[in-house]
C-alpha cells in the first residue's frame, strides 16, 4: 500500500517543513487529556518539582510525541527522546539517565517493546530517582546505588496491553489518546494549509478531513499530496474538486480508508462470508504482520462501526456490507 496512507512516522514528520503545534493552545483536539495536562504541568511549574511521569496510549499519528515535546516545553525543561526497540541494553538506559538535568522530560517510544532487562532499570528510576547497579561478578558482586536527578518519563505505546502491569502501574498519569473528529481534523488541514502558505477552500479542508482516518498525520500527508495536485492541475487552491480528485487518485475513499483498509473488509466479505474469523488467518491471507492489523488496520475500523471484535473473531457489520456495496449473508439480517 501506498505508505503515505499509513499512520505511521516518517522522514518529513520531523523535517523542518512539520506541522506539529508548539504549545498546548495550539493543539487541536483531545480536549480532556489537553485540560488534564494543563493542570498537571502548572502545577508542577509552581512546586518546582518534575512532573510525574505520563504514559499516552493510542493509535499511531494522533499526537503522542508532539504531546510529550509540548510537555517539556511548557514545563521549560530539556527534551530527551528514545525508544523501546533502541533500547538495546540496561546500559543504553543507564547512560541516558545518568545524564538527564533536573526536571527534564524523556520520552519513550513503543515502550511496549522495550527489553525486560532494561525494564528492570527502569522501575528503580521512576520510582526512587535511582540506579541499582550490579558491580564484579560471582561472590564479589555487589550492589551500588547512583543518584539521579529527578525527571519525567513519557512512555507512548500504540498497544497497552502489551505493557508489563508493573511498569503501566508506575505512570502517574496513563492518558488515552482518541481519533479525531472531522471537525477537528478541519480545523488541523486549515492550519496546515496556512503555514503551508497555500489557499484553501473550506469545502476543500473538509473533504480531506472527512478522509484523514480521524489522524492528524494522515491529514498532513494528504493534504501535501493535494496541494501537489492542486499546483499542477489546478490554479494552485485547494478546493473541494481538486481534494475529492486527488484522495481518490490517491486510493482513499469516501470514509478515508485505503487499499489495505479494503483489502481486509473484502477478504472477511467474500472469503469468510463476513466471519467471523481469527486474526491469524487474515494475517496470513493479506501478507500483513498480526502487529499491523492489530495496530494499524483494526483501530479506526472498529471505531467506524465497520468491523467487531468477537471471542471467535472478527466479524463484519451491516455498515462494511454497505460501504462495500454487497449484501450481508441472510443469516445477518435476522
Ligand atoms: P504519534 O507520536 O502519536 O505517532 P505524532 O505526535 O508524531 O504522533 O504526530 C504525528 C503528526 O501529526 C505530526 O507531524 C504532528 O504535526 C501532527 N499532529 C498530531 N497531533 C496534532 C494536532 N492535535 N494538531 C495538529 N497536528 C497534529
Amino acid at each position: 500500500p501506498d505508505p503515505t496512507l499509513r499512520p505511521e512516522p516518517r522522514e518529513e514528520d520531523g523535517s523542518a517543513g512539520a506541522l506539529r503545534p508548539e504549545t498546548l493552545d495550539d493543539f487541536t483536539g483531545q480536549a480532556e487529556a489537553r485540560a488534564n495536562l494543563k493542570v498537571f504541568i502548572e502545577s508542577a511549574r509552581r512546586r518546582g518539582q518534575a512532573m510525574d511521569h505520563t504514559l499516552f496510549h493510542g493509535p499511531p499519528g494522533l499526537g503522542k510525541t508532539t504531546l510529550a515535546q509540548i510537555m517539556a516545553r511548557e514545563l521549560g525543561v530539556g527534551f530527551r527522546m528514545t525508544s523501546g526497540p533502541v533500547l538495546a541494553r540496561a546500559g543504553d538506559l543507564a547512560a541516558i539517565l545518568t545524564n538527564l538535568e533536573p526536571r527534564d522530560v524523556l520520552f519513550i517510544d513503543e515502550i511496549h517493546r522495550m527489553n525486560p532487562v532494561v525494564e528492570e532499570v527502569l522501575y528503580p528510576a521512576m520510582e526512587d530517582f535511582a540506579l541499582d547497579l550490579v558491580i564484579g561478578e560471582g561472590p564479589a558482586a555487589r550492589s551500588v546505588r547512583i543518584e539521579l536527578q529527578p525527571f519525567t518519563l513519557v512512555g507512548a505505546t500504540t498497544r497497552l496491553g502489551l505493557l508489563q502491569t508493573p511498569l503501566r502501574d508506575r505512570f502517574g498519569i496513563p492518558t488515552r489518546l482518541e481519533f479525531y473528529s472531522v471537525e477537528e481534523l478541519h480545523r488541523i488541514t486549515l492550519r496546515g494549509a496556512r503555514l503551508l502558505d497555500i489557499a484553501c477552500d473550506e469545502d476543500g479542508a473538509r473533504e480531506i478531513a472527512a478522509r484523514s482516518r480521524g489522524t492528524p498525520r494522515i491529514a498532513g500527508r494528504l493534504l501535501r499530496r493535494v496541494v501537489d495536485f492542486a499546483l499542477v492541475e489546478g490554479d494552485g487552491r485547494i478546493t473541494k474538486p481538486i481534494a475529492d480528485g486527488a484522495l481518490t487518485r490517491l486510493g482513499v475513499d469516501s470514509l478515508g480508508l485505503d487499499g489495505a483498509d479494503r483489502r481486509y473488509l473484502s477478504l472477511i466479505a467474500e472469503a469468510y462470508q463476513g466471519g467471523p474469523v481469527g486474526v491469524e488467518t487474515l494475517s496470513a491471507a493479506l501478507s500483513e504482520s498480526r502487529d499491523a492489523i492489530e495496530e494499524v488496520i483494526e483501530p479506526y475500523l472498529l471505531q467506524q462501526g465497520l468491523i467487531q471484535r468477537t471471542p471467535r473473531g472478527r466479524v463484519l457489520a451491516q455498515r462494511a456490507w454497505s460501504h462495500l456495496g454487497m449484501a450481508a449473508p441472510d443469516r445477518l439480517s435476522d
